[in-house]
């Protein structure tokens, strides 16, 4: 039978008033300007100088000055000799102490990298503190301990290094993606060059200094700013070994058919469209804050947000009307307040696309729902959005939204759960919630998803390889499997 959410639906809701907590501007040691870091130095590049804006209240942060092709081109160069002279044979136990300094660095500057994250960003200070930033540290030190053990990882006894990673990321886990991309390529051996997302540069610029503070050799590490014009003449370029490429699975197609033929070695990690599935039996309080966590965490720019919900049709009514109760009780607003939990679009670009996504969603027939929520002036803002009575074939279902906008479906069997699971382009991950421990098998067994989460969801450890199946991509970043994209 289903059980009941313990929360009485004819109580209202306790309405608590948050005073103003915001975590101060200067912690994050903002610089009027920041230039890209090629061969161990900081110059100006030789593309445009461009400004970055908060997309909180769209006010300029900071000059960036971008690279130009004669940038990458320099820091291509810079990598190689770095790979052949210093990082390709040094030993396993000498590159961990670096990479154990970075961590112990970026643990050391995670206020004021939190804060920088979420004005270059928009996200919730709570999050950029609580979860980018110290897993970005996680990353460090976990791989860090891998540097001396490679002969032990499965991977043969004498491992090798590839050479130079060219490496892209895009906007929603700035520091995070750095983190993720630099730390299994150096700890196995290779040197980097890597493009940030032309929204989001200032965490990785100031990476670079870490990184150049803590002593790593010149040109091991890279990185320069830059649009997709700079992404692709770095994955383009004929002296890097391998491209480790997150974004959108557009521009991972292209990346993909450029690269064939080369002998490049190619990790992708791309969109997604994961369905969080809920049972009847399920922990029903815990499984709407699992809703609310996978699809409003960072604003639903997540890969693998939890954009479909698939509740079986006896609690349909229920998890809903729970869900649209919690909504209520979320707080829009001033990222860099400790109270926020829903902060701004991160551009004018991705809060159109939003716009559209959902305007469809209504003229294709769903049932839209948002609750009542103040959006501030000025910045991108879009409120928490749901939408019930969504049809498989609408495109609010199909479609990567990379936003707050929910699509709730229904199923009555496990058979037709996965059956709707699968159904998409995508399998990055899903999320299952139940308490029986044999469905979750069962059911993880069938989901063609890269990462199941059972009873939770969006958990991130350094320790879980992570990665897409069909348009989500190939390869696993997280792990001892991460180290596999980076060894010969
Ligand atoms: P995007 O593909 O537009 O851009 C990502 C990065 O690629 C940016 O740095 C951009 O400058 C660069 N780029 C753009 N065109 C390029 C080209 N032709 N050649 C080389 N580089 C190019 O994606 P986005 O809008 O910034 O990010 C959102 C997408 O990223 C979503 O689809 C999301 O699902 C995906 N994503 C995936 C993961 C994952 O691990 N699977 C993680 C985070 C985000």
């Amino acid at each position: 039978m289903a059980k009941k959410s313990t929360a009485k639906p004819d109580r209202p809701t306790p309405v608590f008033e948050y005073a103003p907590a915001p975590e101060s501007r200067e912690i994050g040691r903002l610089k009027p300007s920041y230039q890209i870091f090629v061969d161990g130095a900081f110059r100006d590049g030789s593309g445009e100088a461009v400004k970055t804006i908060n997309p909180a209240d769209e006010q300029p942060l900071a000059e960036v000055s971008e690279a130009g092709p004669a940038d990458v081109d320099d820091a291509v160069r810079a990598a190689r000799r770095a790979h052949t002279e210093v990082w390709g044979p040094m030993a396993g136990r000498d590159r961990a102490k670096y990479l154990f300094r970075i961590a112990r660095a970026i643990q050391e500057r995670a206020r004021e990298l939190a804060v920088l994250e979420s004005l270059d960003n928009g996200k919730p200070i709570k999050e950029s503190r609580d979860v980018d930033v110290p897993t970005a540290a996680a990353h460090f030190f976990y791989y860090a301990g891998w540097a001396d053990k490679l002969g032990y990882a499965g991977f043969g006894p004498n491992p090798r290094s590839i050479g130079v990673a060219g490496q892209v990321i895009p906007w929603n886990f700035p520091l995070l993606m750095a983190a993720w991309k630099i730390a299994p390529a150096l700890a196995a051996g290779n040197t980097v060059v890597l493009k940030p997302a032309e929204t989001t540069p200032l965490t990785a610029l100031t990476l670079a200094e870490i990184i150049a503070e803590a002593d790593v050799p010149a040109g091991v590490v890279n990185i320069v700013a830059g649009g997709p014009a700079i992404g692709q003449a770095l994955v383009e370029h004929n002296g890097i070994d391998k491209i480790a490429f997150t974004g959108s699975t557009e521009v991972g197609k292209l990346i993909q058919r450029s690269a064939a033929g080369t002998g490049k070695r190619l990790s992708l990690e791309l969109g997604g469209k994961a369905a969080n599935i809920v049972f009847e039996d399920a922990p029903l309080d815990q499984a709407v804050e699992g809703i609310v966590n996978g699809i409003f965490f960072n604003q639903g720019h997540v890969c693998c947000a939890g954009s479909r919900l698939l509740v079986q049709e006896s609690i349909a009514d229920e998890v809903v009307a729970a869900l649209e109760r919690r909504l209520t009780t979320l707080r829009l607003g001033d990222p860099l307040d400790k109270n926020t939990d829903i902060g701004a679009i991160n551009s004018a670009a991705q809060l159109a696309r939003i716009h559209e996504m959902a305007d469809t969603g209504t003229a294709e027939g769903a049932e839209r729902w948002s609750p009542p929520c103040e959006l501030p002036a000025r910045g991108f803002w879009f409120p928490p959005t749901v939408f019930t009575g969504v049809s498989q074939a609408s495109r609010i279902a199909r479609e990567e939204i990379f936003g707050p906008v929910l699509s709730v479906l229904t199923f009555r069997t496990p058979g037709e759960a996965v059956e709707k699971a699968n159904n998409t382009p995508y399998g990055l991950s899903a999320g299952i919630w139940t308490e029986k421990g044999s469905r979750i098998l069962w059911m993880a067994n069938q989901l063609r998803a890269g990462v199941v989460w059972a009873n939770t969801f969006n958990r991130f450890d350094p320790a879980s390889p992570f990665g897409g199946y069909k348009e989500s991509g190939f390869g696993r970043e997280g792990g001892r499997h991460g180290l596999e994209a980076y060894l010969g």
